[in-house]
């Protein structure tokens, strides 16, 4: 177990070791910390029986500790990669459709 989450309160390791999808407690639960700053961790939680990820980020301050999880199809690997990559819009969105429809019209994509 990493050295952070034995820092941790009783319940901060409930939030982290259980899983969402198949409710596996924490002995099939492979936890690995992706990012560690200012009292924030991000955390990527892997059940070993459902095969479900999770990227959660804990934040401990004065008043207790924070935590934000997202079930993801993302490796840890992907998380890392990807975490400062830009926001995706809706001018992204557009152009994607229209290079489609483009690639469409000249035979180049078959949709
Ligand atoms: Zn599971």
């Amino acid at each position: 177990m990493p050295n952070f989450l034995n820092q941790l309160p009783l319940d901060g390791l409930k939030m982290i070791s259980f899983c969402p999808i198949c409710n596996e407690h924490h002995k099939l639960i492979e936890a690995k910390i992706l990012e560690e700053k200012n009292n924030n961790h991000l955390i990527y939680l892997k059940c070993k029986k459902c095969n479900s990820s999770i990227v959660s980020l804990v934040a401990a301050d004065g008043f207790g500790i924070n935590s934000v999880g997202l079930v993801v199809d993302l490796t840890a690997e992907d998380v890392l990669k990807f975490k400062n990559s830009p926001v995706i819009n809706s001018d992204d969105v557009i152009l994607t459709h229209q290079f489609l429809e483009e690639s469409k019209t000249k035979g180049n994509v078959k949709l």
